[in-house]
């Protein structure tokens, strides 16, 4: 059954903050992803992140770890909160410098506000002519958003997702807010997390992206997330490389679930592998009850 493993003070170790990158359409979401992806690899890890897996982790010259959802946008973030899922530590809002605060950045703000997660600033395309961060500072502060440099509360920085310009001081900036959050999980017990994506691989069946938010996950575990289960029979990292443990805050790609999880469910491991087969076989079950009961509706 599932084991109730109460956390003792001197088991909570630190762990890397998760990030979700938001912000309005072309403002450079995917840009800022893609060059924290492309740029931070370094010196003794080897080889750069090949697979899109829905998540990666970086380290930083410091050799602290930062988490990023790989998926821009908030889709993914209230798809997730929508499940009960809360695996977002910290929001970086992403405002084109060249544009204005839009109506998807305020959604941003108003879903990061909402689950009570902290919010960076990155005030993107400074290298563009007429971007104005200034402007943007100035029309925060109007929404009652003070960043600090209009001493307020709010980190925010200047960069330039196209060329890297302040992307590393951005990520500094994302530590001390982590530093200031003191995240820590257990890494001595089964692990607990979220599915972040899945999907049916021809040849590898059904690969399913999770994130570890504490325990470990080891191969060989039982592991049951929302109708799916099975026995953990790989584990790859976002280098593609072949793991055997992921503790807290690790994004892992894992084969050997009967089914696609969505995106939001909850996964545990268990040590009873018939339990886990009934809980799933039941909620398969309510599932499809419920839907026969809309049907008739
Ligand atoms: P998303 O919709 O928020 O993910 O935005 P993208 O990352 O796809 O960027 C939208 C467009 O803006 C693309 O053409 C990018 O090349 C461009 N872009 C993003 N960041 C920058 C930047 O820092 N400077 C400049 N000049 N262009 C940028």
């Amino acid at each position: 059954s599932l084991a109730v493993i109460e956390d003792k003070p001197e088991d909570m170790v630190s762990r890397a903050p998760i990030v979700t990158v938001m912000g309005h359409v072309d403002h450079g979401k995917t840009s800022l992803l893609d060059y924290i992806r492309k740029e931070n690899v370094i010196a003794g890890e080897s080889g750069g992140i090949t697979q899109h897996i829905g998540a990666y982790a970086v380290t930083l010259e410091n050799g602290q770890k930062i988490t990023f959802l790989d998926t821009p946008g908030h889709e993914a973030f209230t798809a997730m909160r929508a499940r009960g899922a809360q695996v977002t530590d910290i929001a970086i809002i992403v405002v084109a410098a060249d544009d204005d605060i839009m109506p998807q950045t305020k959604e941003a703000i108003s879903h990061a506000q909402a689950a009570g997660v902290p919010m960076i600033f990155a005030i993107n395309k400074i290298d563009k002519q007429g971007a104005n961060p200034e402007k943007i500072k100035e029309k925060l502060a109007g929404m009652n958003l003070l960043v600090e440099d209009w001493g307020g509360k709010y980190q925010s920085h200047d960069i330039s997702a196209k060329k890297g310009t302040g992307v590393k001081e951005l990520l500094e900036k994302v530590l001390l807010e982590a530093e200031i959050l003191d995240l820590k999980a257990n890494p001595n017990k089964p692990a607990v997390g979220t599915v972040v994506e899945a999907q049916l691989d021809k040849g590898r069946g059904y690969v399913s992206t999770i994130l570890v938010q504490s325990g470990t996950l080891k191969v060989g575990d039982y592991v049951l997330a929302g109708k799916n289960h099975g026995k953990v029979k790989a584990m790859h990292d976002e280098r593609g490389h072949n793991i055997k443990e992921a503790g807290p805050s690790t994004p892992i790609s894992i084969l050997g679930l009967d089914g696609a999880s969505t995106a939001g469910d909850k996964f545990n491991v268990f040590e009873d592998e018939r339990e886990a087969k009934q809980i799933a076989t039941k909620r398969l079950q309510l599932m499809r009850e419920q839907s026969v009961r809309t049907q008739r509706h």
